[in-house]
């Protein structure tokens, strides 16, 4: 019998699990496409019928609604993105799906810190709140996930963010690039300032291959001043990089933004 990873049991949860709301655990819960950003709850989230509603969760499994009407519109969603500069002359555009505020914070930290896989099924529906960059297909773009170290993999036992982009991948449809690595344990980033933070991730990151393609989706759990970001966005300008052809052409040969679940004040 083959041994499921223990994060395989959250994802079973978001697509074959019960069709309530994922937070309230109340109300049913609405399909994505049902869920128009732009509009208030217009009524009752439990104004569908029970049949209409076992329909479509059958009809559309890999899409099925993880959150009621009126708990996702209680959440504040994509706020307004912010920049950082990666190179001279060049800003990185953060695009949070929402903020760190409860119950967001509480669910990342429960499945990053607890490994608490009952979260897994809120966190996916966050991300399906991120836009599809626009142009963006899998012949001309890949995700990178927040790289993090054998150390911390070692003792977490498992690699959060690695897991929430796999699911972002599937969910745009545009492929993993897993060639960048962060060569330091730099200390934890929580409670530093923000010149502290960048000081501290300063050379934390590696190129072990040439990017394959030009545009690059980098992703983040959280971004709080968005420096783990800019860090990696830096790494990866083309301003480091000994590509003599890149160089040559370019300063900067990549077109890059970047994706958070969550933005989160710094407290
Ligand atoms: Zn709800």
């Amino acid at each position: 019998m083959r041994h499921l990873a223990p994060y395989q049991s959250g994802l079973w949860l978001a697509e074959y699990g019960d069709i309530r709301c994922q937070l309230c655990r109340i109300y049913r819960s609405i399909p994505q496409s049902q869920l128009v950003p732009t509009h208030p709850s217009p009524s009752p989230p439990n104004n569908y019928s029970f049949f209409t509603k076992l329909r479509q969760q059958v009809n559309n499994r890999s899409n099925s609604g993880l959150l009621c009407s009126h708990c996702h519109h209680s959440i504040a969603w994509l706020p307004k993105p912010f920049e950082v500069d990666i190179a001279i002359g060049t800003s990185l555009s953060i695009q949070a799906a929402t903020y760190y505020d409860y119950p967001i914070r509480q669910a990342i930290r429960a499945f990053k810190h607890h490994e608490d896989m009952t979260k897994l099924p809120l966190l996916l529906h966050i991300l399906r709140q991120l836009p599809r960059p626009h142009g963006c297909h899998q012949d001309n773009s890949v995700i990178v996930a927040m790289p993090t170290t054998d150390q911390r993999l070692v003792k977490r036992g498992f690699n959060p963010v690695s897991i929430l982009a796999a699911q972002l991948s599937k969910h745009w449809h545009i492929p993993l690039w897993q060639g960048v690595e962060r060569i330091d344990d730099t200390i934890s980033q929580q409670g530093l300032t923000r010149a502290e933070r960048l000081g501290n991730l300063n050379n934390a990151f590696a190129l072990i291959e040439n990017p394959p393609v030009k545009r690059l989706l980098l992703f983040d759990d959280v971004a709080t001043t968005g420096s783990s970001l800019q860090a990696l966005g830096h790494a990866l300008s083309g301003e480091y990089t000994d590509l003599s052809v890149i160089n040559s052409k370019n300063s900067n040969p990549y077109h890059l933004s970047a994706y958070a679940l969550a933005h989160g004040s710094q407290s």
